[in-house]
């Protein structure tokens, strides 16, 4: 056994109740200006923060949307300058949380995340931003929250579609974990954990979205496929999700829940270690259709022509998602990506074990 293990920095708290623990989190990295970077749909959390950190409060930045536009970026620069902020505390999903990363890697101030959602985005040195309609991804350390505060209870109102789909984008991080080059034995382990919770939980959600020990389980395995997610490489899921979602603007976690089966289905025949500890995971006996029926049982997605792909438009995605070579346990060509696009464009595997 040989193995380099970069161990990410964050510190977790973690639990039911314990956003009321903000203040006390900030005071820790000796924060006396915080701006707080959110969206205006999660304003009384916001106002609940603000209240919670008092004469700590520098500004606000509500306006984060989804992929962190540069001009969106620009714009919380400038509030952070006039604020005068020493530190972001940032609240909500990924894309809040993208735009206090944007703002940490010009201006290095520390984060504070606490997610809302299950993109793992807090605990990761990853992030992205989009100009002229392309969005890049980068890795920094700068950008990595120093402390993360997750709180199921901030989760029991987020609608069940939106967790059915950033819970399968959770699993996807843990799945590519499990064949990544760079896995060593914690993170197989973190990342088989985080399919066991997830597979679990997701359907307890969703069947009753405001208990919160499925919110609970959920989280935790939230925070494992985010750990990582920030830890190993990933490989052709990911790449093609990343893809799909930036030059042709489908939504990033449907996206996610929608090609995993198909993308484990591809890879399978060159993981068959990994893909039989994620069926172990999920209490399956096969991987890829174990992901494609937690999907179904989810109500998540079933084709990307469902989420406004154009068919035209597949053999330029498999184009692109080939361009750049990467890790991935299965040799990626564009022919074979071609037709792992169209299976997963036509909804292939719904049509064929629809019963
Ligand atoms: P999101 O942040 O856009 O949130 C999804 C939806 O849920 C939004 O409509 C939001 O308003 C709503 N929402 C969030 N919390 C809620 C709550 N508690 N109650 C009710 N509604 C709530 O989506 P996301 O999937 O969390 O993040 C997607 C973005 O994050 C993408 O830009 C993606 O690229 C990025 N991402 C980055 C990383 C990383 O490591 N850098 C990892 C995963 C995702």
């Amino acid at each position: 056994m040989r193995f380099t293990f970069d161990a990410l920095p964050t510190r977790v708290v973690f639990g039911a109740g314990c956003f009321a623990r903000l203040a006390e989190e900030v005071d820790r990295l000796d924060a006396k200006r915080v701006l707080l970077v959110g969206t205006r749909g999660r304003a009384k959390l916001l106002q609940r923060a603000k209240e919670l950190l008092g004469d700590r409060m520098a500004g606000t930045f509500d306006e984060a949307v989804v992929h962190v536009p540069a001009e969106v970026a620009e714009r919380a620069r400038a509030v952070i300058k006039a604020a005068g902020a020493d530190s972001i505390v940032t609240i909500g999903g990924g894309s809040a949380i993208g735009v206090a990363k944007a703002v940490a890697f010009t201006t290095s101030l520390p984060i504070v995340a606490v997610p809302t959602t299950y993109s793992g985005s807090e605990v990761t040195p990853i992030w992205g931003l989009t100009q002229g309609g392309v969005k890049e991804t980068r890795r920094d350390s700068r950008v990595q929250p120093r402390t993360v505060i997750y709180d199921p209870e901030l989760t029991l109102n987020l609608p069940v579609p939106v967790s059915a789909a950033s819970g399968m984008n959770a699993i996807a991080h843990c799945v590519e974990a499990m064949y990544a080059p760079d896995a060593n034995p914690i993170t197989t382990l973190m990342a088989e954990e985080g399919i066991r919770s997830l597979g679990s939980a997701l359907p307890a959600v969703v069947d009753a979205p405001e208990e919160i020990n499925a919110r609970t389980r959920a989280l935790y395995g939230a925070w494992l496929g985010g750990t990582v997610l920030g830890t190993v490489q990933m490989g052709l899921h990911h790449k093609l999700c990343h893809t799909l979602g930036g030059s042709f603007d489908l939504p990033h976690a449907e996206t996610h829940a929608v090609l995993l089966p198909y993308t484990a289905e591809y890879n399978a025949p060159a993981a068959v270690d990994a893909m039989s500890r994620i069926a172990g995971a999920l209490g399956v006996s096969h991987a890829p259709v174990g992901l494609f029926e937690l999907g179904r049982r989810l109500g998540t997605p079933r084709s990307l022509a469902e989420l406004g792909m154009r068919e035209e438009d597949l053999d330029r995605a498999a184009k692109i998602a080939v361009e750049r070579p990467y890790p991935n346990p299965r040799s990626v060509t564009r022919e074979g990506v071609l037709s792992l696009l169209r299976r997963a464009f036509e909804g292939v595997q719904e049509k064929s074990t629809r019963r």
